[in-house]
């Protein structure tokens, strides 16, 4: 049978792990000249691992840590699931309910436990002075290994820090090295901090990043691609890389990603192959000229 070129390239990206929502954004790859990554999740595998734990001296650990993994139970961020799992498995610790909670997006988690206000995420979201105080130097170290910090606050004070490693994808450094063969520059967008974000960069051969990134500065820094590349791609998995999957003209969800990223994306690369993305550019080149 004799097919529209852009129908079988669609059912022959199917055959090769990749979804398209519509011949149009198969067509819209053929003109794609940067594309944006998240890291958590999208360059990086989203299984951190916690590697240090730094727990005030007057504090115990086992109630700093019982507390702190009830919380991020409430929580489905990655760093929060590999608390918890570290927590349980490694000290034991009995979970219980929160009085109250709040998941504040690409920030951390707030919450009350017996009348205590608790705070774990970011240092600018507990307070970036103490937990400057707090790592005392360390922090630099722990960041330029590619770690994420996170840092627990008590009624304002910080009582811990957790740090956390997550590794890139087998397959990124090779997914970027042909997006680069294909003429597409590569950009990192991270919650992330500068250090952090900087020591995964380079590990995974992105050509440039951007850190501290909020679910709302991604979708800026989208717009800005836009105006200086023309047609922009972002690739994530997270709820909050939808605003920014919506806004580039392509969005690419990982496979494995949340819903709402499946759902606002216009290609799903169903096996998280990275790899895919520059093959699907290739085959939509090679559809416009059949077309042509
Ligand atoms: P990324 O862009 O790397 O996917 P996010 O935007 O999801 O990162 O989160 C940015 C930062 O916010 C994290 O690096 C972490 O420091 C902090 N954070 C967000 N949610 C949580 C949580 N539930 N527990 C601890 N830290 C959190
Ligand atoms: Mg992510």
């Amino acid at each position: 049978a004799i097919m529209p070129a852009s129908l079988s390239a669609i059912s022959n990206g199917a055959r090769h792990g990749i979804l398209f929502k519509g011949g149009a954004h198969l067509e819209n790859l053929s003109n794609i000249k940067a594309i944006a990554f998240d890291k958590t999740g999208t360059l990086t595998k989203g299984k951190p691992v916690v590697t240090d734990i730094l727990i005030r001296d007057d504090m115990n650990e086992r109630d700093v840590l019982s507390a702190v993994a009830s919380i991020e139970n409430q929580s489905n961020h990655p760093l929060a699931q590999a608390i918890v799992g570290h927590a349980t498995r490694e000290f034991n610790v009995q979970l219980f309910q929160p009085d109250s909670l709040e998941d504040v997006s690409g920030w951390g988690v707030k919450a009350l436990v017996d009348g205590s206000e608790w705070k774990i995420g970011k240092a600018d979201f507990v307070d970036k002075r103490l937990a400057e105080q707090f790592m005392n130097g360390a922090y630099g170290r722990i960041a330029s290994e590619g770690k994420t910090t996170v840092f627990v606050a008590k009624e304002n004070e910080i009582v811990a820090l957790i740090a956390l490693k997550d590794v890139v994808r087998n397959e990124t450094i090779e997914a970027l090295k042909l997006l680069e063969k294909e003429g597409v520059q590569t950009i990192m967008l991270t919650g992330d901090n500068e250090k952090t974000a900087r020591a995964i960069a380079e590990e995974a051969g992105v050509a440039s990043f951007i850190a501290e990134c909020l679910p709302e500065t991604k979708v800026d820094e989208l717009k800005k691609l836009k105006d200086q590349f023309g047609t922009v791609g972002m690739v994530g998995d997270g709820i909050n890389d939808a605003p920014a999957l919506a806004t580039a003209n392509v969005g690419i969800a990982m496979g494995e990603g949340t819903d709402v990223a499946l759902e606002t994306a216009d290609v799903v690369l169903m096996k998280n192959d990275l790899t895919r993305i520059a093959e699907a550019i290739k085959l939509s080149k090679k559809m416009k000229r059949i077309v042509q």
